[in-house]
This record gives structure tokens, C-alpha cells and sequence, in this order.
């Protein structure tokens, strides 16, 4: 059984995993400080367990914009961002410089789509979305098991979209205001909540903005992709199941009959939580690894 190697760089904190199979062996997290550092970090617990034992191939799934074209001269670089520090680093090259095993990097929420597709609760879906909504928002699409990359990747996020009556909310992007990413993510939440998002009751009317808003993007995506499972996890998702639940009860109504009753009544299970909650990332990138390995294998 090969033993895969995984990095999840996210916003705030960076997981280095080590796979036998599909079971995660063991990981070790660190904050996203810089990328020499947090990099350094992943790489050195790579290093321990690939002396215990070698590591067959490495997956890296980072927050983006990020290149994830293989055939790319800045294949595996992130691109701007107003992350500190992190624009234009090479995460590729400095996974390269010290291993040659077979590599593979995508965007933390495709890696996280390919985890809940092989795994999880997309199994057998021939198209999905995974969102994760945390420090940011973003949005990962699977066509046929493979992830949707186009010019650069699927930019979710940073939709803007129908607002709720009445919500005069400037929104908290720092390129767009009240995108989606503006509206629902961490940042946004501690912007336009009157307490901290785990003290406020999940019954309360402050909720009803975020609900409606979260729903907006789920009736979206239902329209452009109709895909057979949205799957939303991330920090806040995972924390405030109730928004999963008000996203299901208010989607209906927004498309207002036009997909028909059986298509509604079906929305309870194409909007869902990861079955790999907290793990989808990290198993995601250990998915990237197998792959890696996989192709190497099938260019040999
Ligand atoms: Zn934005």
C-alpha cells in the first residue's frame, strides 16, 4: 500500500498529513504564517515520516487564486492576493526542491470536492460542488471525477448576488464589498452579527440575512451547474448547521416553482454537509497525491 503525503494550506492554518490508504496515519498543523515557514513546517513532518518509510507522492491543496494548470510555467504558484507575504510564492518549486516523488497541487475546495466524491457524500455524482466557507469562501466544481479548472479556476466567491429586502450591509471583500464571500464568510459574520457567530443563538433574526444570502448562492449554482450534490463545509459551515438548514428552507421559494415539485422536494439531499466534515481538505490532498502517483504510473 503506498504511504501519500498531503499539505492543506488554508487561510489561518496549514495541515500536513500522512495516508495509508484512505486513512489519514497521522497529521500535524500549523499556523499560515508565511510560506517559507508554514511550508518548512509541512515539509519537515513530510521529511520524518518519509525516513520512517518512503512517500510515494505528495498533494497540495491551497486557498487560491492559484495556478493548477500542470502545463503552466507558474504551475503551482499563488497569484494576487492580499494574503501578506503570500503573493507569487512558488509552493510547487519548494515542495520540488525537496522531493522528487510525483507531485500534484489544486485549490483547497477541488481537493475537498474530490475527498467527498471518492468518500463521501457525493459518491457517484457525475457533477458537484463543494463550498467551504471559513476565513473565505470558495467553491470547488467536479464534472466526471475531474475538477473544473478553465482559464484559472472557478472563482465562486466572489459572486455578487440578489440581496435580501432590507439588508443594508456594506459587505466585507476587500475587492467587491458584498459579494458572497463579502456577505457569509468568517470576516463578514464578525463584521454583521452583534456577538461572535458560536454565542449567537442559531434561532435568531440576525441569522436570517446570512441564511437568505447563502440560499442565493445555493439557487445559483442549482441553475448554472445542476449538479446532484452541493456539498458546504468550512469553519463556519461546520460550526452553524442551522445555515444548511435555513439554505434548504428558503432555496424553494427563491426558484419559485421553476424546476418543478420532485426537483424541489430533492433539494434536501443535493444541499448537504460534508460526510468528511473537517477532513475533506486534508483527505482531498492525499486524493491529489494518488493521483499524482496514478499518472505517473499510467506515463511510465
Ligand atoms: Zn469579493
Amino acid at each position: 500500500m503506498a504511504r501519500l503525503a498531503g499539505i492543506e494550506l488554508g487561510g489561518t492554518k496549514c495541515i500536513a498529513v500522512l495516508g495509508e490508504g484512505e486513512r489519514i496515519a497521522e497529521r500535524r498543523v500549523f499556523p499560515t504564517t508565511t510560506p517559507e515557514e508554514a511550508l518548512a513546517a509541512a515539509l519537515a513532518a513530510i521529511t520524518d515520516w518519509d525516513k520512517a518509510a518512503p512517500v510515494a507522492a505528495i498533494g497540495i491543496a491551497s486557498f487560491g487564486p492559484v495556478r493548477v494548470d500542470p502545463r503552466a510555467e507558474d504551475y503551482g504558484t499563488i497569484l494576487d492576493t492580499p494574503k501578506p507575504g503570500w503573493a507569487r510564492a512558488k509552493l510547487l518549486d519548494m515542495v520540488r526542491a525537496q522531493f522528487g516523488c510525483p507531485l500534484m497541487l489544486d485549490t483547497d475546495v477541488n481537493a475537498a470536492a474530490l475527498a467527498e466524491y471518492e468518500h463521501g457524500a457525493a459518491r457517484g455524482c457525475s457533477t458537484m460542488v463543494y463550498l467551504t466557507i471559513g476565513t473565505g469562501l470558495g467553491g470547488g466544481v467536479l464534472v466526471n471525477g475531474q475538477p473544473v479548472h478553465g482559464r484559472l479556476h472557478p472563482e465562486i466567491g466572489h459572486l455578487r448576488l440578489r440581496r435580501a429586502d432590507g439588508d443594508g450591509f456594506g459587505g466585507a471583500c476587500p475587492f467587491h464589498g458584498d459579494c458572497i464571500e463579502g456577505l457569509i464568510a468568517g470576516p463578514a459574520l464578525h463584521a454583521r452579527l452583534p456577538v461572535e457567530p458560536g454565542l449567537l443563538d442559531p434561532t435568531a433574526p440576525e441569522w436570517d440575512p446570512v441564511g437568505h444570502d447563502l440560499a442565493e448562492l445555493v439557487a445559483f449554482l442549482v441553475l448554472t451547474l445542476s449538479p446532484q450534490r452541493i456539498v458546504i463545509g468550512g469553519g463556519v459551515a461546520n460550526r452553524q448547521p442551522h445555515l444548511i438548514e435555513r439554505a434548504r428552507r428558503i432555496v424553494p421559494s427563491l426558484l419559485a416553482g421553476y424546476l418543478g415539485p420532485k426537483e424541489t422536494l430533492q433539494l434536501d439531499r443535493v444541499i448537504c454537509p460534508p460526510a468528511l466534515g473537517d477532513d475533506a481538505g486534508p483527505v482531498g490532498a492525499l486524493e491529489l497525491a494518488g493521483r499524482a502517483l496514478l499518472a505517473c504510473t499510467a506515463g511510465k
